[in-house]
């Protein structure tokens, strides 16, 4: 099935990234630093693209553009699986060579229902061919494609073919489902953090943020840590090991105000350190790599409580965990702007390419943040988008109910700020949704592939 990215916040009827003619003002400084001749030369330059007035519109999703590219690989590995059957059908025994041409495909009825997009004409053919010379089971030959044969069956050579088909078809499932959960906590693509001071999250939400590192820091501090291994008591019964010690040598043993020689031992989270008999001390070593039947299960144990804990850690930070391109550009942005937070929540709708901001302007008598400084941010939201930064220029669009935004936005950069329930004005949730994108997305190992030089999905 394919992938339907619904818009929940918005969808804009008609973007609009206009090409935009040379301002009136632009012109005149030409005119002054030029010449009226340069500007008529540039006036009459029609072939030369005008310089756009603002950043690209976001109008695909990464998650829509991503999930394309692998349904447009797995139909061609369909197709050439559909081939290949063909190919069987129609060949004589095994060993017989086999060539095939575009033509004889697009020319034949039945098996032109099987394939996507079906040909029209034999050049519709060439990316399956493509795809099947890439991966083995054809080779160009002096008149068509000539299958390649297994040495022993002297059968058609698919085992790249249904390897790869086997591969990309699960990946392919797997991102769908991903991308349809909207969760920066469960992306499609590589994330980071955005920092606590530019994140926008509810005191209850900064409090877990905390609470969940500090319980990952003592989780990791115990598997530090060490054990004190004891003998068995004079009826052979087991003494159980002390925990949390956080010396990885034992201190030298010391009589005790009885008499008795004991070794303190420092344990962590005790007031004082606790004190064993020497003669029932058996032994010191690592959580992390002790033999002892009893440090293996609290290893065990605790490994269980690190997984749990860094899952709590990235669910609680979920609020402030973008894509790490976003990231880079709310941080690009904050150089030319303060006056905002920025954070999401799971089922956002370009996950953890949408960003919910708000600004810390004031609001004016009709419930919005105050014009004009939210030009200003918006302002500096385009340039940002319009440099080329670390992952190149970004696309932007905007989710904000204020009217005069929309059209003083839309006329200076094109359309891109539509309208949505609960998106202002105040007591509404005063607040502008973003969804960010950089114009040459790049899958990564969160993705889950790459496209290789041969044009070619690849599974990491
Ligand atoms: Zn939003």
């Amino acid at each position: 099935m394919r992938l339907h990215v619904p818009e929940r916040e918005s969808e804009p009827a008609a973007p609009a990234v206009a090409a935009a003619l040379p301002q009136p003002h632009q012109l005149m400084q030409l005119q002054t630093t030029a010449g009226n001749q340069a500007v008529t030369a540039m006036l009459g330059r029609s072939a030369r693209p005008l310089a756009r007035a603002g950043a690209n519109y976001a109008k695909t999703s990464p998650q829509a553009e991503m999930s394309g590219v692998l349904h447009k690989e797995v139909d061609l590995l369909n197709n050439a699986k559909a081939i290949v059957a063909w190919l069987r059908a129609k060949r004589g025994a095994p060993g017989t060579a086999v060539t095939v041409t575009a033509g004889q495909i697009v020319g034949d009825a039945a098996l032109v229902k099987k394939l996507t997009p079906k040909p029209k004409e034999e050049g519709d053919v060439q990316p399956t061919l493509d795809l099947m010379v890439y991966y083995g089971v054809l080779k160009a030959g002096s008149s068509g494609f000539d299958g390649v044969l297994d040495k022993d069956t002297g059968d058609l050579d698919t085992a790249r073919l249904d390897a790869a088909t086997g591969e990309i078809t699960a990946l392919t499932k797997d991102f769908d489902e991903r991308a349809a959960k909207k969760d920066s906590v469960d992306p499609v693509s590589m994330t980071g953090l955005l920092d606590q001071s530019l994140a926008a999250g509810a005191a209850s939400e900064k409090k877990e943020d905390k609470a969940a590192e500090q319980a990952l820091a003592d989780v990791e501090a115990q598997l530090g840590e060490h054990v004190v291994l004891r003998t068995p008591d004079p009826k052979g019964k087991a003494r159980p090991a002390i925990t949390r010690v956080t010396v990885d040598k034992l201190p030298a043993a010391a009589p005790n105000a009885k008499g008795v020689d004991v070794i303190a031992l420092p344990v962590a989270g005790a007031a004082k350190p606790v004190e064993v008999a020497a003669d029932e001390v058996a032994g010191i070593e690592a959580v992390s790599s002790g033999a002892s039947a009893e440090t293996a299960k609290l290893r065990t144990a605790l490994q269980a409580k690190l997984e749990k804990a860094k899952k709590r850690v990235a669910r609680a930070q979920g609020y402030r965990t973008f894509a790490v391109e976003v990231v880079e550009f709310l941080e690009r942005l904050r150089t030319r702007n303060t006056t905002w937070v920025g954070g999401t929540y799971p089922t956002h709708d370009w996950g953890e390419f949408s960003v919910d901001v708000f600004l810390n302007v004031g609001e004016d008598s009709a419930g919005f943040y105050k014009i004009g400084p939210t030009e200003t941010f918006f302002d500096a939201i385009d340039a940002t988008a319009q440099e080329d930064g670390k992952w190149g220029t970004f696309q932007w669009r905007a989710v904000y109910n204020d009217d005069r935004m929309i059209k003083t936005i839309g006329d200076k950069y094109g359309k891109r700020i539509s309208k949505a329930p609960h998106h202002g004005p105040s007591p509404d949730k005063l607040h502008v949704h973003l969804d960010l994108r950089p114009d040459k997305l790049q899958p990564d190992a969160t993705s889950g592939f790459h496209i290789n030089q041969s044009g070619r999905v690849e599974t990491l």
